[in-house]
């Protein structure tokens, strides 16, 4: 399926009143929640029986988000103190799961008061940490154990968080004596398995491929706990990929069609759990940056715009040129020539989110909107580069307690 890069009337209405409204030019992020409600029910709609779906809330953690999420998705996955926080405030309650390296005596303790499902343990050392914070607070917690996998090489290649080194999980070659561990911590109840091995994965034929190697393993895995029985749990992570230049969807109907028949072909078949982060949030976003000015340098056309990467550092992040759509709004004079490196208000060279872009008639004024903004977006900027302000967040749709304008300070 092709996604074009379009914005929707709704958007460009809000983004419009937006800059009626203000003094200066603006940037903003608009989130819209509707949109965001559909793709979740989407997503629910085509996962095979018996198989959940979490919410990798690094990803996105705006409390809005989170409040019109948690009524489709069967929990959050956490990887911070802070991220407990973000789940504790959600209207509608939500279990959560604990992933994540480094994580602190006083999280791990945080997260049990507050009733963690599970704990994903990456580590040894981590294993007896948890015990005896369990035991402190005589608690018995349900763990997984994250594996980092020795994969073939043709499913290893390109990935970033597993099948290399990483400070991700337990090796392999660890994973007996991490099993042990967590059998002869009394405190500790091992429920499966946890592997998170990618990033950005476009390719679904990939993807089965590895589900499919995590789901031949499984038996040998399992094997290695004191009780089986009590091991029926194989959380396969996220990694679902976003194409932010081609607009092609990974095909997540496909992959699930594939995970479905190939459980019910299993005897013992683990529940499997998903916990996507950009693939659920990715396309409710769109930041928004009205042109400061148009200038050209050596022959290359700039369009200066509010706002820039450090508050909207996806495009640097991922080293890619990204979409931009152009709104017609200002009153000055049209430029005809058409390509422009859109660019902020950074004293950077490296402020750039897109370049030689065809942008044919833009004014001084003009809006110009980058869709596919509403994950790893402004939460992973460095907003307070410059002292800029940080950008409006607007959130189309919100139904909660909370405001829909949040002006951060
Ligand atoms: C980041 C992360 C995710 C989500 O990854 P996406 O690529 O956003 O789907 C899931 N699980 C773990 C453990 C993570 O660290």
């Amino acid at each position: 399926m092709t996604v074009p890069h379009t914005v929707p009337d709704h958007v460009v209405r809000r983004a419009l009143e937006l800059a009626d409204g203000a003094d200066d030019p603006i940037s903003a992020f608009i989130y819209d929640l509707d949109a965001l409600r559909e793709r979740a029910a989407w997503l629910k709609l085509h996962l095979p029986p018996g198989v959940q779906l979490y919410y990798a809330i690094k990803a996105n953690s705006e409390a809005p988000v989170l409040d019109a999420l948690a009524p489709f998705v069967d929990g959050f996955e956490i990887s911070s103190g802070g991220e407990i926080g973000r789940v504790l405030e959600c209207g509608t309650r939500r279990g959560f799961i604990f992933s994540g390296p480094g994580k602190l005596d006083s999280e791990l303790t945080r997260a049990m008061t507050h009733g963690v499902e599970m704990v994903h343990v990456e580590g040894l050392a981590e294993i007896g940490r948890l015990e005896a914070l369990a035991a402190r607070l005589g608690r018995r917690q349900d763990v997984l154990v994250r594996i980092n996998p020795t994969l073939p090489p043709q499913l290893a290649t390109k990935l970033s968080m597993a099948g290399a080194p990483t400070p991700f999980g337990v090796d392999e070659a660890e994973l007996a004596e991490a099993v042990a561990l967590v059998d002869a911590s009394p405190h500790l109840t091992l429920r499966g398995f946890h592997v998170h091995a990618m990033s950005h994965q476009l390719d679904v034929a990939r993807h089965m491929q590895l589900l499919d190697w995590y789901l031949g393993r499984w038996p040998a895995w399992r094997a290695l706990a004191a009780k089986p029985d009590d091991v029926t749990c194989l959380n396969a992570g996220g990694g679902m990929g976003v194409d932010y230049l081609a607009g092609r969807q990974f095909d997540w109907p496909g992959l699930c069609r594939y995970l479905g028949e190939r459980l019910a072909a299993m005897p013992d078949a683990p529940a499997i759990r998903f916990e996507p982060g950009r693939f659920v949030t990715a396309y409710c976003g769109y930041y928004v940056m009205q042109v400061l000015d148009l200038k050209h340098s050596h022959g290359r056309g700039f369009a200066v715009c509010r706002g820039g990467t450090h508050q909207f550092r996806l495009p640097v992040a991922q080293a890619h040129d990204h979409p931009v759509v152009h709104v017609p709004r200002g009153a000055g004079p049209r430029r005809e020539a058409g390509r422009w490196t859109v660019v902020g208000q950074l004293c950077t060279p490296k402020d750039v989110l897109a370049r030689d872009v065809d942008l044919p008639g833009l004014a001084v004024g003009d809006l110009l909107v980058l869709p596919l903004a509403g994950a790893y977006g402004y939460n992973i900027s460095h907003a307070d580069f410059l002292c800029h302000p940080r950008p409006l967040q607007v959130f189309l749709g919100a139904r909660s307690h909370h405001t829909q304008v949040m002006e951060s300070t």
